[in-house]
């Protein structure tokens, strides 16, 4: 029998639908499995197991599952022999320190003797040591945010991502402990068949990656000033020009990553360029 890769994904919450949808993106298609513990895909050899997203690192370990979708902060609060394969550019957060508004923070020492409220204590623990900062742990399950509030704590350590859930309980940042990446994990010890399907699954993830952070750019220039507005367009080789009915014009076709997106098109405008057109890119193989 063909082997299967075993992917674990957060059952409901955060990561759920970033998961399916990256699969999706991949070309592997899950059944609705909202329900399910295991659902079976479609066109790959691969099954989905739905799990609380603090079990897959056990799980990942342990080989229930080959691999799985979790956020760092979950990877390295749970200290299990996994392995971080790829960060997949979805969920990010970063784990915080946070005080009460009113509050005056002079960096870490401002901590010591203070009660912390926490989900991640493995992780607060090692900030705290790193900082030889004396403080108590208090470690709570959910709603971290509101133990200030209720006199529970006097600071918490919490995942954040926009900071209005901070803001809304009262509360600012006062460190970042970890920057945390939404990542795909293995289990160390995957057979070559596996190891192949992962290979191959991550040459996909890959191409959705690259194609998510580049655009397909159109242009029309002067042949005159061709020059100039290749120079701004590094393209996969170099751009493609092709001539327009027009004499004189010709057509520029190129990739631009999405960060040096705006400045290069006022650059373009500024040479000549007219009738500009960005499309998104669905997938991206270098
Ligand atoms: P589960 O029932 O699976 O245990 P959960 O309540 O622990 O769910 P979620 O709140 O869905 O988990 O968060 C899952 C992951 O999403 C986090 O571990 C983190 O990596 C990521 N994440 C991204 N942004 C945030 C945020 N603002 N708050 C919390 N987690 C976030
Ligand atoms: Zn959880």
């Amino acid at each position: 029998m063909m082997e299967k890769l075993k992917i674990a994904i957060q059952k409901s919450g955060r990561l759920h639908e970033g998961s399916v949808n990256l699969l999706k993106e991949c070309g592997i298609g899950l059944a609705n499995g909202m329900n399910k513990l295991r659902t079976e895909a479609g066109n790959f050899p691969l099954e989905a197991y739905f799990f609380r997203d603090d079990d897959i690192p056990q799980y990942v370990e342990d080989a229930v599952a080959d691999i799985g979708i979790i956020g760092e902060n979950v990877v390295y609060e749970s200290n299990k022999q996994i392995t971080v394969v790829e960060a997949l550019g979805f969920a990010n957060c970063r784990l915080c320190v946070a005080v009460k508004k009113g509050e005056e923070y002079k960096g870490p020492a401002s901590l010591n003797g203070r009660k912390i409220a926490t989900s991640y204590p493995v992780l607060l623990k090692k900030f705290l040591d790193d900082n030889k900062i004396k403080a108590e742990i208090h470690e709570i399950s959910g709603s971290v945010e509101i133990a200030p509030g209720i006199g529970l704590a006097d600071a918490i350590c919490d995942l954040v991502s926009s900071g209005s859930t901070l803001f809304m309980n009262g509360l600012k940042e006062a460190e970042t402990i970890l920057q945390s990446r939404t990542v795909l994990v293995k289990n160390n010890k995957l057979s070559k068949e596996k190891e192949a399907l992962l290979a191959k699954l991550l040459f996909r993830i890959q191409a959705v990656k690259k194609a998510k952070n580049n655009k397909y750019i159109l242009l029309n220039a002067p042949n005159e000033k061709l020059d100039d507005i290749i120079k701004l367009l590094p393209g996969m080789k170099s751009p493609t020009v092709l001539p327009l009915a027009q004499a004189g014009w010709s057509s520029v076709h190129s990739v631009l990553n999405e960060n040096d997106f705006w400045e290069i098109i006022e650059k373009l405008k500024a040479n000549g360029a007219q009738g500009i057109l960005v499309v998104p890119i669905e997938k991206m193989i270098i």
